[in-house]
């Protein structure tokens, strides 16, 4: 199979194979790879023609949309960077992003546009020299989508180009050829700010072609494959798992604006999509939506979840309901998703003593350390810090030498996560080392203890986390919602616990709530609890 060094040559690669092949598939639209190119030229020649160019930022700000995509492979054209910006991101933290990656050019939204980035770029960020707005769709059912297209009324007072516009307007210009290699930047994606403020990851072409080659391999994924767009683009695992993924192996990528449960499940009776990653909250979201049935999941050939841990009773409700396995995935923005996943048709094990399952094995070229306590490799079974050291390790956080050297003082990338390895090569998370709970000297990871919850029929999501005690300094609180229609009261809760585990672990305080507090990605934010 070929390696390719960089994402243009993998879509190019594609593109050539079968010009018409479908690339995007967006509520009842469509795009061809031949389209995709076309369109994404044509952006770039805008954007070159403005000044824009190798090196640059070009900062996306949309849901997932077609013009994310477009957006990006016209950075790449240009050998630009693309500068990955939260949807939901407010003014204060949008200006942070534009500020600290120095972007000069903006697709965004033109709904964004109005609400947020147009006072951000006229008061803070005059290097912004180019804004593109671009329409959406949104509503609860394919039936109700909108479209929201505010562009023609935008161009003309503001300067702002209008995506369609661009991509409707042929151009004769003929581009330079960038010289991309592995070791360039391709994306600037922030952390998920799920233990602090985001960090800016700069991964690389090579982070990037060698993880989509690693889930195309290990999955055996074909242009007959059709990706499901779970995750959101601007994420990690949405740029990798998805984008790239699907622009490596030249197969649809299945786009439907934002997680919305109702809206999902017609795209998946719509689309009927083979492979999709995401949160594992975006699929206790589905299984418990009302219009969901089995027959939605019966196209999958392949279903995974990253990000957060999976609880194995989670896993085994939804196979139940859906008659599909969900193979866990282990992996960071530093490392541009994947190090460890579960292969393909295989079941993760599940560890006897911590209950916890499996994150997977490492993948091709990696080498994964659990560093003990003393910096020591840590003997079998042994806990300490998860360090990894292979082709998908970012270059660096931008603008944060330090924060880097930090991370990446040797070569090899400390996670900040801490597990350990089993004697058949499983390996296992244990918890984030800033999550642990001191009660009274033991040693509480919260994960344990929301498996334990997530084992009671009534428990939706749960979350633990330590609380400041008079006695033992911390103490063990659980954070949990519950199903439609359950009913359980805290002590019941407390008891299950208490039947299960050791006595300072089980949760002293349970307190019962709508919705949980989770980061667009679908992470649970134990950090906003505390
Ligand atoms: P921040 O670094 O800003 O605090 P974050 O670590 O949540 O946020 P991401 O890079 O999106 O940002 O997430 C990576 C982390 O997610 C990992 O370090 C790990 O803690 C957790 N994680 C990823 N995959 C899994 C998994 N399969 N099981 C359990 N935890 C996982
Ligand atoms: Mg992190």
């Amino acid at each position: 199979t070929p390696q390719f060094s960089h994402m243009l040559a993998a879509f190019e690669a594609s593109l050539q194979r079968d010009p018409e092949a479908t690339a995007l598939l967006y509520f009842d639209g469509k795009l061809s790879q031949q389209g995709l190119d076309q369109a994404a030229q044509r952006l770039a020649v805008a954007l070159h023609s403005r000044g824009f160019g190798a090196g640059d930022r070009l900062g996306l700000y949309t849901q997932n949309n077609p013009a994310f995509v477009i957006g990006l492979l016209a950075a790449w054209k240009l050998g630009a960077i693309g500068v990955c910006i939260n949807p939901m991101n407010k003014a204060r933290e949008l200006r942070h992003v534009l500020q600290d990656s120095g972007a000069t050019a903006l697709l965004c939204l033109d709904q964004l546009y109005l609400d947020v980035a147009r006072d951000v770029i006229a008061n803070d960020t005059p290097q912004v020299a180019t804004v593109i707005t671009c329409a959406a769709r949104d509503g609860q059912s394919l039936d109700d989508a909108r479209v929201f297209a505010l562009g023609e009324r935008l161009s003309a007072p503001d300067g702002v180009l209008d995506l369609q516009h661009l991509i409707d307007t042929p151009v004769d210009t003929t581009l330079p050829r960038p010289t991309l290699g592995a070791d360039d930047v391709a994306l600037l994606t922030y952390t998920s700010g799920t233990t602090g403020n985001p960090k800016g990851a700069m991964n690389t072409h090579g982070n990037l072609a060698f993880n989509a080659q690693t889930y195309r391999d290990w999955l055996g994924l074909t242009p007959q494959d059709r990706i499901l767009g779970l995750a959101p683009l601007f994420h990690i695992t949405g740029s990798v798992a998805h984008l790239s993924l699907a622009m490596l192996v030249g197969c649809p990528l299945i786009l439907a604006h934002r997680f919305q449960p109702e809206s999902m499940l017609d795209t998946l009776r719509m689309h009927r999509p083979t492979f999709t990653i995401g949160a594992i909250t975006a699929f206790i979201s589905l299984m418990n939506t009302p219009q969901a049935r089995k027959d939605d999941f019966a196209s999958f050939r392949a279903i995974y979840s990253g990000g957060a841990p999976i609880s194995p009773a989670t896993n085994a409700e939804f196979e139940k309901f859906s008659g599909q396995y969900i193979h866990n995935a282990f992996g960071m923005t530093e490392t541009a998703s994947p190090t460890h996943l579960v292969p393909l048709g295989k079941r993760a094990p599940v560890d006897p003593h911590s209950g916890a399952l499996s994150i997977g094995v490492p993948v091709f070229n990696t080498t994964v350390w659990i560093l003990n306590d003393e910096g020591q490799a840590a003997t079998l079974g042994e806990v300490g810090e998860i360090v990894d050291r292979g082709p998908q390790v970012m270059r660096g956080y931008w603008n944060m030498p330090d924060a880097t050297t930090a991370a990446i003082p040797d070569g090899r990338l400390r996670t900040g996560d801490v597990g350990f390895m089993d004697g058949d090569g499983w390996f296992y998370l244990v918890d984030r080392k800033k999550d642990m709970i001191n009660a009274g000297g033991y040693k509480v990871w919260p994960r344990e203890v929301e498996d334990v919850l997530y084992s009671h029929p009534a428990v939706r999501e749960a979350a633990v986390i330590g609380v400041p005690d008079d006695y033992r300094g911390e103490t063990v609180k659980a954070v949990v919602s519950l199903k439609p229609g359950a009913d359980v009261s805290p002590e019941d809760l407390m008891a299950h616990c208490k039947a299960q585990m050791a006595a300072y672990k089980y949760p002293r305080i349970v307190s019962i709530v709508d919705e949980l507090p989770k980061t667009v990605t679908g992470k649970i934010l134990r950090r906003s609890l505390r």
